[in-house]
């Protein structure tokens, strides 16, 4: 099924390449202690990371299976207020990866497993198939908020024009014009406002995996 992001962006999701380097270096933005005491509440994604993933010994051990993922993320984790020490980032590998980087419990993998990447707000491995189709998600994103800066300042003029005018009655035909053009974009506008809410709700704030933004 396709993800927010294919819906409201229009950008369908590339085919995986199957190369297994995110199963390899996960490292989710929850710290250890946090996620383990999600983990024992409960949750269901904390209790199923924990039933793949094994922690590498340190950054250096994943660094010699990953080097670029785990640089990515040590990067990305320097902006995140979770981590006030990146030193604090644990790597993970999945137990069931078998020798030739292949998924050994394919058609029993966890449901994050099969959604990944959710978002395009992840740190991506270098080489991911899915870089490209992120590439293009966050100019489309970036986009959508520029309009929505517009759209802003659109309201923006709209209420000067109110104020300045007095009541609508007053208004002459250019007012009248002006409003309706302004009027006309707020609605054309509207759905992309809605578009973004829904992307804002979606990520990267619910993330469960490191934000490049
Ligand atoms: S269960 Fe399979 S897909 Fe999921 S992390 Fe492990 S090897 Fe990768
Ligand atoms: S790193 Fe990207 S292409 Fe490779 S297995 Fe993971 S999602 Fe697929």
């Amino acid at each position: 099924m396709p993800n927010i992001f294919e819906k409201e962006l229009n950008e369908p999701q590339p085919q995986c390449c199957s190369n297994g380097a995110c199963c390899q270096g996960a490292s989710p933005s929850t710290p250890f202690h946090a996620l383990m005491q999600r983990a024992t509440q409960g949750d269901e994604f904390a209790r199923n990371f924990f039933s793949i993933m094994v922690p590498y010994a340190s950054h250096e051990a994943a660094h010699k299976v990953v080097p670029g993922l785990v640089e990515r993320t040590l990067a990305a984790a320097k902006k995140s207020d979770d981590f006030k020490n990146p030193e604090d980032v644990v790597f993970y590998r999945c137990r069931y990866q078998t020798p030739d980087n292949k998924c050994g419990v394919h058609e029993d993998r966890p449901q994050f497993c099969r959604d990944y990447p959710d978002t395009p707000f992840v740190v991506m491995a270098p080489g991911c198939a899915f870089e490209s189709w992120q590439a293009k998600c966050r100019t489309k994103y970036s986009e959508m908020k520029d309009q929505i800066q517009n759209l802003d300042k659109l309201k923006q003029e709209l209420s000067t024009l109110k104020n300045t005018q007095g009541a609508l009655s007053e208004l002459s035909e250019e007012d009248y014009q002006e409003l309706a053009h302004i009027s006309s974009h707020h609605t054309a506008n509207l759905s992309l406002v809605l578009s973004l809410t829904r992307l804002h709700l979606s990520s990267p704030m619910q993330s469960m995996v490191f934000s490049e933004e």
